[in-house]
């Protein structure tokens, strides 16, 4: 299977590694394995290398200034926001706001699209594998205002029953928000089906594509999403900046989130005219090198291409999967038919984090815990899982590596 899923001359895994500087050190004397992609990934010198020059070149604040560092920092940030346009296929800039992460994105649709809207009675349709970050925003406006937080199932493959979830739909339901790709789990939504059953009721949705960017192609216009959330620090750009992209007619209708500079038109004492869209959603100082740091990650991933970043990790993703079954006491939890690269297991009779720590001696950055999705892990009745996320950089021979190293610690715990 190795030999023929490697096929070294279609993905240039070599040069791509050369890419990114932070894989080529050692930790505890042994070459870093970095499988911890699902919470933040390494970044490229492209990245690293764009964020460097702006702050060395063309640094200043945007939108405010005549003078031509700021005219230089203006046009680099928009043309940053047409990059995330262009991944997304979202129609139009407007509808792309720069936000500091998804968790940003999720509560300012909470607070500026739910919270005028909910009523007593009202619903709110999330999933049973959500991040907290796509349940607690909504839990706050839903208590606030007499709403009900409703749960879709999953089955113990960790697959959404989407039968039960149409059902959950009706006329009190306000929003649904799910999770493209589940951090916990690795399961991959059929988001479309769900965007087109929650139409049927003209209720809108609002996707979480924190996990689902870095690893295959979004089209949020064939998706039909409502919104779409992702953070910039998991798609190989700069922590700190992520995006909210909403449909127009959705972002005019919403009142703005923060008041400040930049999101206003003109200000009295009495009475404040908002800015067009986006700005009337980013108040504030935006993180502006982030922003172009981030246009540099999709701009390296575009060269890549998308697909064939899917391919790789998809075969991958196989490839440990395989060698992963093979291991007596080691349980896989998550087991989707349509699956991103993630592998979420368990080990017979040793903790999570005593996994973790013994693979960090071996030089393999793994997560332990409950991956902030602690539902996931009650369904799962366990208290955490050791959680091994892949990205465009990872190895097969970082997957033999890593089962090794699990092969010792059952050695030696077991
Ligand atoms: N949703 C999912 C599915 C995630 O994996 C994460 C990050 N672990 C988030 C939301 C939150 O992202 P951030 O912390 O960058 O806001």
């Amino acid at each position: 299977m190795r030999q023929t899923a490697l096929r070294p001359s279609a993905y240039p895994i070599a040069a791509i590694r050369a890419d990114f500087p932070a894989l080529h050190q050692k930790v505890h004397g042994k070459p870093l394995i970095y499988l911890d992609n699902a919470a933040s990934s390494q970044k490229p010198r492209q990245v690293i290398e764009t964020l460097a020059e702006f702050y060395a070149h063309d640094y200043a604040n945007v939108h405010r200034g005549v003078h031509t560092l700021s005219e230089r920092a203006t046009a680099r940030f928009e043309a940053a926001r047409e990059a995330v346009r262009r991944f997304l296929n979202a129609k139009e800039r407007a509808e792309i706001v720069f936000v500091r992460g998804t968790t940003e994105a999720i509560n300012l649709v909470a607070q500026s699209y739910c919270r005028p809207r909910l009523q007593a009675g009202d619903e709110v349709l999330i999933s049973a594998m959500e991040h907290h970050s796509n349940i607690v925003p909504w839990q706050l406006v839903c208590r606030e205002k007499g709403a009900k937080l409703k749960v879709a199932p999953m089955n113990q493959k960790g697959e959404l029953q989407l039968d039960e979830f149409a059902q959950l739909l009706g006329p009190q339901t306000r929003l649904v928000a799910v999770a493209h790709m589940s951090n916990a789990l690795g399961t991959i939504n059929p988001v479309k089906e769900i965007c087109a059953l929650a139409h049927l009721h003209g209720i809108p949705v609002l996707v979480d594509g924190a996990q689902a960017v870095p690893h295959l192609p979004v089209d949020v216009q064939a998706l039909g999403c409502d919104f779409y959330a992702f953070s910039g620090h998991k798609l190989y750009g700069p922590t700190g900046i992520g995006v909210l992209y909403g449909k127009r007619a959705l972002l005019e209708a919403m009142p703005p989130w923060q008041g400040g500079g930049e999101m206003i038109r003109r200000v009295t004492f009495e009475a404040t005219e908002y800015n067009d869209l986006p700005y009337k959603f980013e108040a504030g100082t935006p993180a502006i090198a982030e922003a172009v740091g981030l246009g540099a990650a999709i701009e390296y991933l575009e060269r890549l291409g998308l697909e064939a970043v899917e391919r790789h990790e998809q075969e991958l993703l196989a490839y440990a999967t395989a060698k992963a079954k093979e291991i007596k006491g080691l349980k896989i939890i998550g087991e989707a038919s349509s699956k991103g690269a993630i592998l979420s297991f368990t080990l017979e009779g040793i903790h999570p984090h005593d996994v973790g720590t013994f693979l960090d001696h071996y030089g393999i950055a793994v997560r332990a815990g409950h991956h902030c999705a602690m539902p996931v892990m009650d369904f799962f009745n366990v208290p955490a899982t050791t959680r091994a996320s892949f990205a465009l950089y990872n190895t097969y021979e970082e997957v033999d590596s890593l089962m090794a190293a699990i092969q010792e610690i059952i050695k030696v715990f077991g």
